[in-house]
């Protein structure tokens, strides 16, 4: 029997406290949801928008008991959340998406391995737990290739391009000698992502593809739709459409993609959450990456994917802060530009403290507009 909607009113609980669960906060109490979330830290991005905000370690169950039983249905918002947590509020409340989705996500070689199974493309790669492995794994990838520890790493942590057997065991040993899946180096003309929904009731929505460019491993700025040929928009949709139904997604997943040359599509890796490439839908689209994840676990349906604009994000880090704070007014002062701040304290380099959102007639212009608006925010530095 399909289970009953959790109307507005009800209490939505989010593991996990940054700007995803932020933004997810905002969009729930739009509608009419309570939010409760819980993590470690206090005055946190989300705890800031939250109706209650619960500070404990995740491994104090008792704590996550007592937080399961003062909400209707819970959420994560980042993939590490430990196996006992979600454990332990699945016997009080539903976890949407499931555990087994985070059991999947959270490792990169049971990820990597679940999506090779299900026929899905993957960059090829092997797994290596002992570094008398790393040469036979070179020796199927290929060099130059990538060494990326399995667990906890996110952003371009954890990574490493390698030349060479030498350079592999040095990597190995930096990373503390923990497993690593090893990869083919994939020359790839662009990245892309699809960010993509799946209802308590089956129904699935995707925004379609989204254009990605990185700087040092982060996401730098999304552009959507993204410049690529129907058939590559219809084949990545689809992948990720499988890929939620596959693992049984309750809620919002985003898979990244690599797209060579020769319009070929593989999947890097997936994240089973809204995703900072899908921040953009929040101003560009009639329902948000955030609503639809609020309404995929609360079982109702979905909302309409259609884009208002063209348009594009360029993510704030840390390192524009130094020199003091940016000139907001300047990036406020150009028409169809959006800011979005997550109300973080302290401006480490590296660390996404915000981004603005650009809106115009064609994805190009978003691009121009999105990177003069965050220029903007440092004139003072030429
Ligand atoms: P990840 O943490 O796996 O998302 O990797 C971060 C970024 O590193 C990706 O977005 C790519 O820009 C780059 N990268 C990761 N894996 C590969 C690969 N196998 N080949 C080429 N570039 C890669």
């Amino acid at each position: 029997m399909k289970p009953a909607p959790i109307l507005p009113g009800a209490a939505l609980g989010v593991l996990g406290s940054g700007q995803l669960g932020r933004m997810f906060a905002m969009a729930a109490r739009r509608l009419g949801y309570r939010v409760h979330v819980f993590s470690p830290d206090t005055n946190t991005p989300a705890g800031q928008v939250a109706d209650v905000e619960i500070a404990a370690p995740y491994d104090d169950l008792d704590a996550v008991r007592a937080f399961a039983r003062s909400v209707d249905v819970v959420t994560f918002e980042f993939e590490n959340v430990p196996a006992a947590t979600a454990e332990a509020v699945v016997e009080i409340v539903p976890v949407r998406p499931n555990g087994a989705v985070l059991h999947v996500a959270q490792q990169r070689a049971r990820e990597k391995g679940f999506l090779a199974e299900k026929g899905f493309p993957v960059t090829p790669f092997v797994r290596v737990t002992a570094e008398d492995e790393l040469d036979a794994a070179l020796a199927r990838t290929g060099v130059p290739a990538v060494m990326k520890t399995a667990s906890l790493g996110y952003d371009g942590k954890g990574q490493a391009k390698v030349a060479d057997a030498a350079a592999a065991r040095e990597a190995w040993r930096r990373m503390g000698g923990v497993e690593v899946v090893v990869e083919r180096f994939i020359p790839f003309e662009r990245e892309v992502s699809v960010v993509a929904a799946r209802g308590l009731d089956g129904w699935t929505t995707s925004y379609g593809v989204i254009e990605n460019t990185h700087a040092n491993h982060i996401l730098d700025v999304s552009v959507w739709p993204a410049d690529v040929p129907p058939h590559v928009e219809r084949r990545a949709s689809e992948i990720a459409l499988g890929v939620l139904e596959a693992l049984d997604v309750v809620g919002v997943l985003c898979v990244e993609f690599f797209l060579t040359a020769d319009g070929g599509l593989l999947i890097n890796e997936l994240a089973p959450r809204p995703h900072n490439s899908g921040h953009l839908t929040i101003d560009a689209a009639v329902t948000s990456q955030f609503e639809q994840q609020v309404r995929a676990i609360c079982g109702l349906p979905p909302g309409s994917v259609d884009r208002l604009r063209p348009a594009a994000m360029a993510n704030l880090l840390g390192d524009l802060w130094v020199g003091g704070e940016p000139d907001w007014a300047a990036a406020c002062a150009i028409p169809n530009v959006k800011l979005h701040l997550y109300g973080k304290a302290d401006a480490r380099p590296g660390r996404k403290m915000g981004h603005l959102t650009a809106l115009a007639e064609t994805p190009q212009q978003a691009r121009e507009l999105a990177l003069k608006a965050r220029a903007a925010l440092r004139s003072d530095r030429v």
